[in-house]
């Protein structure tokens, strides 16, 4: 068997050792004669599971115990909704901050419910950078400030968190989330889609202060009010128990590694390997602001842009697929994610070098 040196910004690759434990589990979960899909989600088995996965995620990421946590369907996009639906609390305005195209999906879906007031956009310099704090035009009385931690798609990450008082913070980190450390406090909710850091696609993790809930608009479907699926430990609907199950496992894993701190380290030390040959190549581009990089998602143009099939053909053909850029940008993109090892970004390097030898 082989498999490749998977780059897919989502679903994108898990740590192979969880997926072995997987493969090894799938006909009989710890002797109990089935598959973790088959069990049911109120059996003692399944609850063992999940308060195992939330148990670890919360060691991870020191999450304060005044804060719930709801594993949830519907991807970061439903979030976009759920989010205003829940934690608007009588207000009329929210506050968004625009970085890129999951920012702007964020601020489209809000204004069914809301108006929006965006306090700063990176939009004129194409999404290259992240709008410093003090430029910031916030609104009087807002009933949260969004930002979008992450941009998978331009390749831009906040590096800090921004100050912002008494308002509650929401970010969308769907694609750095348990890359590093977080302070949770300074936050009011974080959600993220699980297909990028987390595990497979279908799972939602959403992490919310409680004296938040409990003020859903009226037409909040059940499923989608945080307090009642609080209440109910994220079981007011059957929940994607696989999701969770795999989840665990990587929470697991990445206690293994060390925890966040650690994973941060390798992660840091990917990112400069990637960039650090981008930046002395004459050949490639990296289009982000050098302090606002990703260390997830790592976009990058060939200058001479008629090479970017046989650039996609080469790195296929040496097992490294799922290179190209986002429709929105074009170019390159590297998602080089928690289970990326850094063998895979050398591999990405090396050929780097050899494709700008041959054509440079
Ligand atoms: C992938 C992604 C989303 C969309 O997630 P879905 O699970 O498809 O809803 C939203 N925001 C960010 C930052 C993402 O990376």
């Amino acid at each position: 068997m082989k498999r490749v040196i998977n780059f897919s910004a989502g679903p994108a690759a898990l740590p192979v050792q969880v997926l072995e434990r997987a493969a090894a589990e799938l006909l009989d979960w710890h002797g109990s004669g089935m598959s973790v899909m088959e069990m049911s989600h109120r059996g003692k088995e399944f609850i063992s599971i999940a308060e195992k996965a939330e148990a670890d995620l919360r060691e991870l990421l020191v999450i304060p115990a005044s804060y719930k946590v709801l594993f949830l369907q519907g991807g970061a996009i439903a979030q976009n909704a759920i989010v205003p639906m829940n934690l608007l609390r009588g207000r009329g305005v929210a506050d968004y901050v625009n970085t890129g195209e999951w920012s702007k999906k964020s601020i489209k879906e809000a204004k069914k419910y809301c108006s929006v007031n965006v306090v700063a956009s990176a939009e004129d310099q194409n999404f290259s950078y992240i709008p410093a704090r003090e430029t910031w035009k916030l609104s009087a009385d807002p009933a949260y400030l969004h930002i979008c931690a992450n941009e998978t798609i331009g390749g831009v990450e906040y590096h800090w968190v921004p100050e912002t008082g008494e308002i509650p913070l929401v970010a969308d980190m769907s694609s750095n989330i348990l890359s590093r450390p977080i302070d949770v406090s300074k936050f009011g909710l974080i959600y993220a889609g699980a297909q990028k850091n987390i595990g497979p696609a279908g799972l939602t993790l959403v992490i919310v202060r409680e004296d938040l809930l409990g003020q859903a608009l009226p037409i909040t479907p059940s499923v989608f009010d945080y307090q009642q699926q609080a209440e109910n430990d994220s079981m007011l609907n059957t929940p994607s128990t696989y999701g969770i199950y795999i989840a665990g496992l990587v929470f697991e894993w990445l206690k293994a590694q060390g925890g966040l701190a650690a994973i941060e380290r390798h992660n840091m030390a990917k990112a400069r390997l990637l960039y650090d040959y981008l930046d002395q190549s004459g050949f490639f581009v990296s289009p982000v602001r050098q302090e606002d990089r990703s260390r997830m998602n790592v976009p990058f143009k060939l200058k001479n842009e008629s090479l970017d099939e046989e650039f996609l053909k080469g790195a296929k053909a040496r097992g490294m697929v799922q290179l190209k850029g986002h429709r929105s940008v074009g170019g390159m993109r590297a998602s080089i994610y928690n289970a990326m090892p850094i063998e895979g970004v050398q591999a990405l390097v090396d050929y780097l070098r050899e494709f700008e030898a041959q054509h440079g």
